[in-house]
């Protein structure tokens, strides 16, 4: 499996899956005291603390998804020893997962907006929904959730009724659907929640066990909260690089021996003035998606605007310099296509009469230097590279200049 497989594999697996195989681990060789121990407190301390942050960090979903996970924890533990305790079961079992799948494939909204409200308001509302249905009509409720369309081997594995099994199937697809589509950290986090609430419903209801894997669920939820704010903060948006933010981490635990390479499009106010901002924008995510796969080990970055760094730790000038050779010479040989949807909403003029599917060429200038004697700090390195960027530009651009 290569490096980027790999990446791509941890990316799904943390931090989602790795607290649920830690619970599932917990439970199955976990000592019975230490679970017992445990007992209910931690669900609610988990779900506190993770409702707390979402609703600090304006994440209506996950607010959402944890009352929603809170509530069923909650209700099949008072209703543990109830007449209708098969029911309200059946019936959590259905909702959860059909309303875990609704609110990946939503979006956040504003707590104190309308739709905000109508999201949260949904979830919360469908408790007395349960209580007042039960109250009312417990027969065809019973009858309803506990429906078993067809009697077979595999509906014995779960324990689970066969329309909470169809509910998970449905929520398991719009989750994934929505995790893969969009690729974002709470529809990752959502999936392994839905996982664990499936797990949590395995388990005898109202058990430490399950309320176990429910809160389970409310810190992979919780946790996603805060993974959504480290990425703003050290993601660019727009091309998916690391911001320039994130460079300092990595110019700290640089060795004695690198280089950092500065790279800036040419003419790139051109693509804008001609083409529209969101076609600018198109190029910028291009060059990026280059940038990424630049060999020789260099880490690239969105430095701001149009320019981007390249940090290649233990690399000197000499060794950097092929790698940032082969990917000017991929940039400016590469013809990029303007996608049709993206094109400027509304603008009338150029841009618009331009035909769908454009081709256009991009070039970028590159400026190399590396540590040694004159330049010792990486601030140094970097000062230095721009300066190598300056002559490039200078020297009629397209080329790389060290
Ligand atoms: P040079 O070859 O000398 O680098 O020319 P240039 O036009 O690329 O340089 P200049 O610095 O004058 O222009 C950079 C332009 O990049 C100005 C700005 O409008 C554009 N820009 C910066 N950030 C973004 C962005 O996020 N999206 C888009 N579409 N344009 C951006
Ligand atoms: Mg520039
Ligand atoms: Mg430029």
């Amino acid at each position: 499996m290569s490096y980027r497989n790999l990446k791509a594999v941890a990316a799904w697996l943390a931090p989602g899956g790795v607290v649920l195989f830690a619970a599932v681990l917990f439970v199955n060789y976990g000592s019975p005291a230490t679970l017992a121990d445990l007992g209910h407190g931690y669900a609610y301390a988990v779900f506190g603390t993770a409702a707390l942050l979402a609703w600090r960090f304006h994440r209506s979903r996950v607010l959402a998804a944890v009352l929603a996970v809170a509530f069923a924890e909650r209700l099949l533990r008072v209703t543990a020893a109830d007449d209708h305790t098969r029911t309200v079961y059946a019936a959590i079992a259905f909702l959860i997962p059909l309303t875990l799948g609704f609110l990946a494939t939503s979006r956040d909204r504003g707590l104190l907006t309308l739709r905000g409200m109508t999201q949260l308001g949904g979830v919360v509302g469908l408790v007395p929904l349960v209580g007042v249905l039960l109250a009312v009509a417990p027969g065809p409720m019973a009858d309803f959730f506990g429906y078993t369309a067809l009697e077979s081997v595999a509906t014995e594995w779960v324990a689970l009724p066969q329309l909470a099994l169809i509910a998970f199937g449905v929520g398991i697809t719009l989750v994934t659907g929505a995790a893969v589509y969009r690729g974002k950290t709470v529809e990752k986090s959502v999936f392994w929640a839905l996982i664990a609430t499936f797990l949590a419903l395995e388990a005898i209801p109202g058990s430490t066990v399950s309320s176990l894997y429910f809160a389970s669920a409310g810190l992979i939820l919780g946790l996603s909260v805060v993974e959504t704010s480290y990425s703003m903060a050290y993601r660019d948006e727009l091309t998916n690089l690391p911001s320039r933010r994130a460079l300092p981490e990595l110019l700290m635990s640089l060795g004695s021996t690198y280089s950092i390479a500065m790279v800036d499009i040419d003419h790139f106010k051109k693509f804008n003035d001609k083409h529209g901002h969101d076609v600018g924008d198109q190029v910028l995510r291009m060059v990026a998606g280059r940038l990424k796969r630049v060999t020789g080990g260099g880490k690239a970055f969105r430095y701001g605007g149009e320019e981007f760094t390249i940090v290649f730790p233990g690399k000197s000038r000499d060794e950097a310099l092929p790698h940032l050779e082969a990917l000017r010479q991929d940039i400016a040989d590469g013809a990029f296509t303007v996608r049709r949807g993206d094109r400027r909403k509304g603008a009338k003029g150029r841009g618009r009469k331009k035909p769908r599917g454009k081709k256009l060429s991009v070039k970028v200038s590159i400026g190399v230097a590396e540590r040694n004697g004159r330049n010792t700090t990486p601030e140094q390195v970097l000062k230095a590279a721009d300066k190598a960027l300056y002559r490039a530009k200078q020297a009629g651009r397209n080329r790389v200049s060290g």
